[in-house]
């Protein structure tokens, strides 16, 4: 990629930096600039605008770390919400996902990633802090870990369990099996295991 390919500094710059996002490779980003080029300057500017103010006006909630226009976010700051049972989730997109079921009534926290040794997060880039005062204060009844079932969400898993244990408050985490519509011959045994494992009782009704 050289300015003499594009002919405009201008151009080339507009293309680098759509390929810095993710999923976005050399030939899309041309793309969209291109795109962008032919489009009425209202609509790039209402683009450029979003992006702008997505920068300016949205935090991570002091309470929680999920993002926010406001100090708190809209679920912490909801009086109907459980505070005593959090959610602890990897990510924002996990938080939406817990949302979009309705069937959580209490809070998350959002650890902004998970151990990964690989990808060079330790214990220590876990954010924690908010979460501990709330232990500490003794305000929390249960800690739900929900993070990804791999090597790296187990490791985590651990990390928690090892950190909070002092608390004595009720930890779990998320039953691990069988998905819904699943044929059971093409279940993988560790995920067959586990779902015997963590059998239930049978209700006829449900
Ligand atoms: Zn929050």
């Amino acid at each position: 990629m050289n300015t003499q390919q594009y002919q405009s500094k201008v151009f080339e710059l507009a293309v680098q930096e759509f390929s810095k996002l993710p999923g976005i490779g050399g030939k899309t980003a041309l793309r969209l600039v291109l795109h962008l080029l032919r489009e009425e300057t209202p609509e790039v500017l209402k683009l450029g605008h979003a992006i702008l103010e997505l920068k300016e006006k949205i935090h991570y909630c002091k309470s929680c770390n999920n993002i926010t226009e406001n100090e708190t976010c809209s679920i912490c700051a909801d009086p109907g919400r459980d505070q005593s049972t959090i959610c602890i989730v990897e990510n924002i997109r996990d938080v939406m996902a817990i949302e979009r079921t309705q069937q959580f009534h209490g809070v998350y926290h959002v650890l902004g990633g998970i151990i990964s040794p690989m990808d060079g997060i330790g214990p220590s880039d876990l954010k924690t802090g908010s979460l501990e005062k709330k232990l500490g204060d003794g305000k929390i009844n249960e800690l739900i870990f929900a993070l990804s079932t791999t090597m790296e969400g187990d490791t985590t898993n651990f990390y928690l369990y090892r950190k909070f244990n002092k608390y004595g408050v009720r930890m779990t985490t998320l039953a691990r099996g069988v998905s819904i519509g699943d044929e059971l011959e093409y279940t993988d045994e560790i995920t067959l295991a586990k779902s015997l494992l963590n059998r239930t009782v049978f209700e006829a009704s449900s």
